[in-house]
């Protein structure tokens, strides 16, 4: 028995009261939670669920998710896929091409393309292939919740981007930490990583972020360095891999490097930092610098391996790295002594 048969071998939870629906409470009667809205946001395309599809997201809904899907349903907000989609998103593109070659058809085109040649020449085949496949997707009432969802979360990470900037810009270091915070800690499923520390380790590593100009990166003017920790800040409480956000088209360091890793590096630097601090804290007395092996720049090779009091470890990220990808050089445990 599949998921159909769990599905609706049981009576979905709440009514299916469409004409009451308003739309914030559409599904089964209950509130559309920022859980629920991001849940129906899933099926934007069509999604082909398994017994245990969205379990990671019951804490979030309250309940379990095959139990808001049938209440999606009831209400209208998603409807079982089309043969098409259902042939489209279960199979690979090498398993389409298979299937087209087995048809004695062309293979080329796009994977739309090769769908529809695959119904044209085979639609009971397919039916057939997918028969047991369950997948759904948004209705037209269900694309308009989700379009307008959509909008107030972009609407709502533009506020809370400006507010940290502005807090940032200010050198009101907590009041961003806060500002981040309260912005990820409304976020389902997409946690920054500002809410995965403690509020004293995120204040310490923002600090940190300000504190490090890292000799790696050269010809920065004190505006540039405010400009690149402020980017660096915000690239850690918001989780967000490009800085490019945050800085202006002009920015360039060491003339040729890519800005992301110029202001990677940074946060780099303040990581490393934290890292020498609680090495310190519980007696460690050298630090041994490990490398990439031969991924590794000759000059992060160079000092592969080498052993510094951890008083006067090498600057890392290393001053003379040439990586492109910047320097990802670690500090590891040397000796270790207890205190006492
Ligand atoms: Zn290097």
């Amino acid at each position: 028995m599949g998921f159909f048969g769990f599905l609706f071998g049981r009576e979905p939870a709440g009514t299916s009261d469409k004409s009451s629906a308003s739309m914030p409470s559409a599904a089964g009667g209950r509130p559309m939670t920022r859980a629920r809205l991001i849940f129906l946001s899933k099926f934007n395309a069509a999604r082909i669920l398994n017994s245990d599809s969205f379990n990671y997201l019951e804490t979030d809904l309250g309940e379990a998710p095959s139990r808001v899907i049938a209440q999606f349903v009831s209400a209208d907000l998603i409807e079982p896929a089309s043969l098409a989609d259902k042939v489209a998103h279960f199979f690979s593109a090498s398993q389409l091409k298979e299937l087209l070659r087995s048809h004695a058809l062309p293979v080329s085109g796009t994977k739309a393309v090769a769908v529809e040649k695959l119904l044209q020449a085979d639609a009971a085949g397919m039916a057939t292939l997918v028969a047991n496949v369950t997948a759904y997707i948004c209705t037209d009432k269900g694309h308009v919740i989700v379009d307008q969802f959509k909008a107030s979360e972009i609407a709502r990470y533009q506020v809370a981007e400006q507010l940290t900037l502005a807090k940032l810009r200010a050198g009101d270091i907590p009041g961003a930490v806060d500002a981040a915070a309260a912005y990820g800690k409304e976020s389902v499923g997409h946690n920054p990583i500002a809410i995965v520390l403690s509020r004293e380790d995120n204040l310490r590593l923002t600090k940190l972020i300000f504190h490090c100009r890292p000799k790696l990166l050269k010809g920065l003017t004190t505006g540039d360095w405010e400009i690149a920790h402020v980017a660096s800040a915000m690239t850690f409480l918001f989780g967000s891999r490009s800085a490019k956000p945050w800085l202006p088209a002009t920015f360039g360091v060491n003339g040729n490097l890519d800005p992301d890793v110029a202001i990677r590096m940074i946060w780099f630097a303040a990581k490393t930092l934290w890292d020498l601090d609680r090495f310190r804290e519980v007696g460690v007395r050298t630090v041994r610098v490990s490398g990439c092996g031969s991924a590794s720049c000759p000059q992060c090779q160079a000092i592969s391996g080498k052993k510094f009091p951890i008083a006067a470890a090498v600057e890392l990220p290393y001053e003379h790295c040439t990586c492109e990808l910047g320097c990802r050089c670690l500090y590891v445990l040397g000796d270790f002594k207890f205190s006492g």
